[in-house]
C-alpha cells in the first residue's frame, strides 16, 4: 500500500481526478490512499495568505515557507517516506523513476503554483525534485497525479489482470506492439492474418517482432539501448530478422 500526501492550494483538483476509474477503485481496494493537505489551512493571518512578491523584483508570485513548513511537518513520517517538489527544473519523470517510487510506502508530493516554491521550501524540506517534462505548466497538481497514476500502476494488485502492464511500453524497454480488437476488416483495413489463427507462438512472436520494429521507427534512443542491452538468444535472433527486414 502506498499512501500519498498531496500538498495542494486546490485539493479538489486531486480529489475529484482520484474519484474515477481505476485510481479509484485502487483507493477503494485500499492498495492506495491519496490525501491532499491545504498549506492554506497553516497560515497565521487572516487573510490566509500564502503567497508574496519575490525579494529582488519581477513578475509573479512566491509561495511562501511558513505555510509551507507548518503543513509539512503536520505530515507524519517514517524511515520510508519520499518528498517530492514538483518543478519543471527537477529530473524527468519516467517508467525507471515510477518503477522505484512504487516500492515506498509513503510519497509526500508539493505541488507548487505561480513562480512556484521560495527556494527554502526546497532546502526544509529535502525534497527530490521531478519535472514531468521540459514544459512549464500553471501548477504541481497535474503532475503530481501524473506520478500517482504512474507509480500506482506498479503496485501488486492496483490494476486488475484485464489491466495488466507486463506488455506496456518502457516495461522491459521497448514499446507495446499495435494492437486490435473487432471487427476484423473496417473500413477495408483487416487485422493481421497472424492475430486470427490462435497460434500463440506465433502470436508472441509477430508482437515481439512489432515491439521491436515499433521502437526503431518511434523512438530510435529507445531502440539502440535495448540493442546495446539485449542478451536474451531469442530476442537477438528477432532482432536479426527485424533488421533484414527493415533494411527492405
Ligand atoms: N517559475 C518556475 C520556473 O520557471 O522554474 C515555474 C513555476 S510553474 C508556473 C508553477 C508550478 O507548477 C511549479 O512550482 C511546479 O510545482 C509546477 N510545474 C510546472 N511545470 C512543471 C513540470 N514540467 N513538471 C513538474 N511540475 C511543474
Amino acid at each position: 500500500m502506498i499512501n500519498f500526501d498531496v500538498m495542494t492550494l486546490f485539493p479538489e483538483m486531486i480529489s475529484q481526478a482520484c474519484s474515477h476509474s481505476i485510481i479509484s477503485r485502487g483507493i477503494v481496494n485500499g492498495i492506495i490512499s491519496v490525501n491532499p493537505i491545504n498549506p492554506r489551512d497553516y497560515t497565521k493571518d487572516k487573510h490566509k495568505k500564502v503567497d508574496d512578491t519575490p525579494f529582488g523584483g519581477g513578475a509573479g508570485m512566491v509561495l511562501m515557507c511558513q505555510p509551507y513548513f507548518d503543513c509539512f511537518d503536520s505530515i507524519e513520517k517514517d524511515s520510508d517516506t519520499e518528498v517530492i517538489i514538483l518543478s519543471p527544473q527537477g529530473e524527468v519523470f519516467n517508467q525507471e523513476i515510477s518503477s522505484e517510487l512504487s516500492k515506498k510506502s509513503h510519497i509526500i508530493l508539493l505541488c507548487g503554483h505561480y513562480e512556484g516554491f521560495d527556494e527554502r521550501i526546497k532546502e526544509y524540506t529535502k525534497a527530490r525534485e521531478i519535472s514531468i517534462g521540459d514544459y512549464v505548466l500553471t501548477g504541481g497538481e497535474l503532475p503530481a497525479l501524473c506520478i500517482i497514476d504512474s507509480v500506482s500502476r506498479n503496485v501488486e494488485g492496483f490494476l486488475g489482470k484485464i489491466e495488466s502492464a507486463d506488455y506496456d511500453s518502457f516495461s522491459d524497454g521497448l514499446l507495446e506492439y499495435p494492437q486490435y480488437t473487432k471487427p476484423r476488416e473496417y473500413n477495408n483495413m483487416p487485422v493481421p492474418d497472424v492475430l486470427l489463427n490462435g497460434n500463440h507462438a506465433e502470436i508472441a512472436k509477430w508482437r515481439r517482432k512489432q515491439q521491436m520494429i515499433v521502437t526503431y521507427r518511434k523512438r530510435r534512443d529507445l531502440f539502440d539501448k535495448f540493442v546495446k542491452q539485449c542478451k536474451d538468444k531469442r530476442d537477438l535472433k528477432l532482432l536479426n530478422e527485424v533488421r533484414k527486414e527493415l533494411d527492405d
